[in-house]
């Protein structure tokens, strides 16, 4: 069977075939970070989705090149910058540091090329003047340009490939600055923002004045720039369909007058306890909160990828908790597989990594990828437990494991998990053993107790478990 996605473009589900005539190379997007404060719990929904596209996408033998934007200039950052007085790479410097740590504790691979909008500078000029030499944009009193989407449909180009929109609605050459807006104020959008006493020291010389790049236009150059002027897949989550992504389709097509990305996948969003997060309501989770709170990024990767990326994700704390029951099942029967195992190795046992392809082939449906591996530790600890299963059947089980992790990347449960704090105490515990002082190695083991960690004696010597 072959991969098939579900492509915003043509709202179906659509069979996965790259441009590359050899079907090797796969170019990927996604739209990144506003790098403007701490990445939340939703937006990270949208990066883990993004990197197990990608990591499905090399299971099926792709070569897959990853690119995810830094978005460093807009409103939104601008208003920060005023208001703290910082520069604009100092402000944003700190928040992109965070967030590729982030990224790193939910396990995620770094995507290939991650190019920051202020850097693509000249790109984007270059770009809004074929737009201009095209016809489709034009300049204002005030220097800015702005793209005109009737110039754009008067070429026969459609505008609105992604949603459905009223253009009844729309008054020729009506016009929007902002770089977020809705479907309501469907006008004309800001290709450059000529200079205004608000940007403070934010902008560059351009050949229409000083100013700054519109949102939209950053991606369409960046995109281009590093993948080429039409590429394969295109992401991001479902609330940049519009405007964002509709209008990094006319521009690029606008300029080009070839098709942009062959497919475009969107990430429904996240909501907490069935709410959107906002920080008044108090549901509000960056990743750094949860950690906070004892989980590890592994536990949050498993619940992120835990039910389809098109169905809207309702994160609890009990689903959360969830996660860790379901990882401490997975990784109490892996362990008993890697103790029968022993040196032994084998290849992939065929059954489970074909299950498991049949169902992710089939748009990315993981939760009956997990349906499939759970089963599959239910049988394997069933035979286990009845002495029928062989070294070498464990080790087959095993490698297959080791093909469906590089998809779900979870990785086994590392000790790296285990605050070094909790460590030195585990260490301070044996010291303490070993010159038979049991009151103190007793107290120890009761104070990890509390702290949520069980010690467990094994052949290689002490290690910590969670309760
Ligand atoms: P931003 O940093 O605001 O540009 O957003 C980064 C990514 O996170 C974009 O792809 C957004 O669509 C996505 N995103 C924002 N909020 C949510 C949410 N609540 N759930 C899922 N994805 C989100
Ligand atoms: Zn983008």
């Amino acid at each position: 069977m072959a991969l098939n996605i579900f492509n915003t473009l043509s709202r179906s589900v659509q069979e996965f075939v790259p441009l590359d005539p050899s079907g090797q190379r796969v170019g990927m997007y996604c739209c990144g970070p506003t790098v403007y404060d701490f990445g939340h719990i939703g937006n990270f929904r949208t990066f883990v989705f993004a990197d197990l596209v990608r990591r499905y996408l090399e299971f099926r033998g792709f070569t897959v090149r990853h690119v995810m934007n830094i978005t460093d200039v807009e409103d939104k950052i601008i208003r920060r910058v005023r208001e703290t007085g910082q520069t604009l790479r100092d402000y944003t410097g700190q928040y992109e540091k965070e967030f590729f740590k982030d990224l790193g504790e939910l396990l995620c691979l770094r995507p290939h090329d991650t190019p920051r909008a202020t850097e693509h500078i000249a790109g984007i000029i270059a770009l809004i003047e074929k737009l201009l030499a095209r016809g489709v944009a034009y300049q204002t009193g005030d220097g800015s340009i702005y793209f005109s989407i009737e110039k754009y449909r008067g070429c026969g180009c459609q505008y609105g490939r992604l949603v459905k929109l009223n253009f009844e609605e729309m008054r020729a050459g009506e016009r929007v600055s902002s770089d977020e807006y809705d479907k309501e104020s469907l006008a004309d959008f800001a290709l450059w923002k000529a200079r205004v006493p608000d940007d403070g020291a934010v902008f560059w010389p351009s050949p229409w004045g000083e100013g700054r790049p519109g949102w939209h236009i950053e991606c369409s150059a960046m995109s281009m720039a590093i993948l080429g002027e039409s590429f394969d897949l295109h992401l991001g989550g479902e609330d940049l369909a519009f405007p964002h992504h509709e209008d990094e389709i006319a521009q690029s097509e606008g300029a080009t007058g070839k098709p942009f990305a062959k497919y475009w996948m969107h990430a429904a969003h996240l909501l907490v306890e069935g709410k959107k997060m906002s920080k008044s309501l108090g549901n509000f989770f960056t990743l750094r909160d949860l950690l906070a709170k004892g989980f590890t990024g592994r536990e949050v990767r498993q619940l992120l990828l835990s039910s389809h990326y098109r169905e809207t994700f309702n994160f609890t704390m009990e689903g959360l908790e969830g996660a860790r029951t379901a990882l401490a099942r997975l990784d109490e029967c892996l362990a008993k597989l890697r103790e029968l195992a022993g040196s032994t190795t084998g290849v992939p046992e065929a059954k489970l990594v074909g299950d498991f392809t049949a169902a992710l082939d089939h748009d990315l449906n993981v939760a009956a990828g997990w349906g499939t591996v759970f089963e599959w530790v239910r049988e394997t600890n069933r035979l286990m437990a009845s002495g029928q299963f062989t070294a070498q059947q464990a080790a087959a089980a095993l490698a297959a494991w080791q093909k469906i992790d590089a998809v779900f990347g979870l990785g086994a449960k590392a000790e790296a998990g285990v605050p070094p704090e909790l460590l030195a105490l585990l260490d301070e515990r044996q010291a303490a053993r070993k010159a038979k002082d049991f009151k103190r190695s007793d107290a120890i083991r009761d104070e990890l107790k509390i702290k949520g960690w069980v010690i467990e004696d094994t052949p290689k010597g002490a290690r910590l478990k969670r309760v």
